[in-house]
């Protein structure tokens, strides 16, 4: 079955002052749309059509050469976006408990310093990307990719995730990349942040 851009699970204006309405309708329905449209025109004929779009992203080897390109940016733009949506949420904020809460602090010292980590991955990512924590079978990390690359393409559980293209954040906070970020934070939805960390520890 074709990929489909998933309903938002809030309302538009949900993540407001942080994220604000105009920003979250032209990134959910325009531009997360885009990627799934592209994405499905080139999977379309392919052995890789009806494969979730994970297992896409973890085989990019093997889809056609002349294809190649086009899913992994709009694959990897269905898959982040769809991830990213999920992690933020109205009410959101705060710190993780339990075993999210004491994995970030064996690998960063300190909730803050995660946050830090985090923050300098997205401001440094030069262009668009995103930046990430993942676990990478042993432990938890940060890292950045650019354009839709998603952390699973290298063997990475993505656990959470920000979107640092432009189009996340121009309308609000032009080009004070930093001033989203801090921002941001005040948007994650920590609980469900934690069920997929569950999963992959
Ligand atoms: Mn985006």
């Amino acid at each position: 079955m074709a990929y489909e851009v998933p309903p938002l699970p809030y309302d538009y204006n949900a993540l407001e002052p942080h994220i604000d309405e105009q920003t979250m309708r032209l990134h959910h329905d325009k531009h997360h749309q885009a990627y799934v449209t592209q994405a499905n025109g080139a999977l379309e004929g392919t052995q890789w059509a009806d494969r979730p779009v994970e297992e896409v992203l973890q085989n990019l080897d093997s889809v056609p050469e002349d294809k190649r390109t086009t899913v992994r940016n709009n694959a990897g733009g269905h898959y982040n976006h769809s991830l990213f949506w999920e992690w933020m949420g109205p009410g959101g904020g705060g710190q993780p408990d339990g075993a999210l809460l004491q994995a970030i602090e064996s690998a960063f010292g300190s909730f803050g310093d995660f946050q830090a980590r985090l923050k300098d991955a997205g401001v440094k990512r030069f262009g668009s990307g995103w930046a990430w924590l993942v676990h990478d079978g042993s432990g938890l990390q940060i890292t950045s990719t650019p354009n839709q690359d998603n952390p699973i393409s290298s063997g990475q559980t993505p656990i959470l995730g920000v979107d640092v293209w432009e189009h996340a954040y121009y309308l609000n906070y032009q080009n004070r990349r930093p001033d989203y970020l801090d921002a941001w934070w005040n948007t994650v939805n920590w609980p469900k942040v934690s069920e997929g960390f569950s999963r992959a520890a």
